[in-house]
């Protein structure tokens, strides 16, 4: 086999090693029940980890993606606090983190698109989050980081809770239709079970969208079964299969074997390899397509980045 170009469209980075640690460990990832000899990355997710997994694994590109939520930021924040802090200095510590979570979301995004703007192998999809900010200074903020660098958002409606198709989020995608940016979502199960990012819970938006480029992440994960009717009625939709992969077999995922059947339906094509580094690893990532069953060769190597590339416009 030539030596194919290979792009992920799906890393998570972080300032510290210390905020990809607190990350890592708690974020849950319960949909597809248990699975023995789950495989994580050792990485814990600076943009340094980033370029040397990238170098190590042959990639000559990459998607960061910073994931906002009022909840986790919330938590992320209280867990940094020192433990000497108590009482009412701590009340008074968390009453800050809560006043200042909209400066938080902003900084957090400025901190991506400054870090990658000398990094030419990395992209930055900037986090949107209609809780943290108006309709209106979303707006404003999404404007600023596109001028910076931003080529997409990244959504997780469940961590966020929000519909896909929340009115709050009409103007943001208005906005990423006329600028060009793509938008990344999360998609899975949600506990509880409202259909937060279900397949079938973004058909309102691509049908309102039309000229909007969507990435579903995980190819619909725990809720996989509905991705290929989503896929059949909206043609442009695209998908990456990050943790699918990884998790193929456990209960509430597909056995590798159906995984490369549902890839097939939806057309190899349309399919891009993302691996959420620093959670899962690229070079297993590829050895995990590359071992695919159903799908033909030709279709797994463009998996690994071509489809990335043509897809999504990047600089490759
Ligand atoms: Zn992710």
């Amino acid at each position: 086999m030539s030596d194919p170009v290979k792009v992920d469209v799906h890393m998570h980075l972080y300032p510290t090693a210390a905020s990809g640690e607190w990350w890592k460990a708690g974020y849950e990832i319960w949909e597809y029940g248990d699975k023995d000899g789950v495989t994580f990355s050792r990485y814990s997710g600076t943009v340094g980890d980033a370029l040397a997994a990238m170098a190590a694994a042959g990639f000559a590109h990459g998607i960061a993606v910073n994931l906002l939520s009022v909840d986790l930021f919330r938590e992320e924040a209280a867990a940094m606090l020192p433990a000497a802090l108590q009482g009412e200095d701590r009340a008074r510590a968390v009453a800050e983190i809560e006043a200042t979570m909209a400066e938080r979301f902003r900084a957090a995004n400025r901190w991506l698109v400054d870090a990658l703007a000398p990094v030419r192998q990395l992209t930055p999809y900037v986090g949107v989050d209609p809780w943290a900010l108006s309709p209106q200074e979303n707006l404003e903020h999404l404007r600023e980081m596109a001028e910076r660098g931003a080529r997409g958002i990244k959504l997780h409606p469940v961590a966020q809770r929000f519909q896909p198709d929340d009115p709050r989020m009409r103007p943001v995608y208005r906005l990423c239709e006329e600028l060009g940016l793509v938008v990344l979502s999360h998609t899975g199960s949600a506990k509880g079970g409202e259909p937060f990012a279900e397949p079938r819970a973004f058909a309102a938006i691509l049908e309102r969208h039309p000229r909007l480029t969507v990435v579903l992440a995980h190819l619909g994960g725990g809720s996989w079964r509905q991705t290929l009717d989503l896929a059949r009625a909206f043609p442009r939709v695209a998908f990456d299969l990050c943790e699918i992969i990884e998790w193929t077999g456990a209960p509430g995922a597909p056995s590798a074997e159906e995984l490369g059947r549902l890839i097939r339906q939806v057309g190899p094509e349309r399919v891009l390899l993302g691996t959420d580094f620093p959670w899962y690893d690229l070079e297993r990532t590829v050895e995990l397509v590359l071992a695919l069953p159903v799908l033909a060769a030709g279709d797994k190597e463009r998996i690994l980045g071509a489809n990335a590339v043509d897809l999504l416009g990047l600089p490759v």
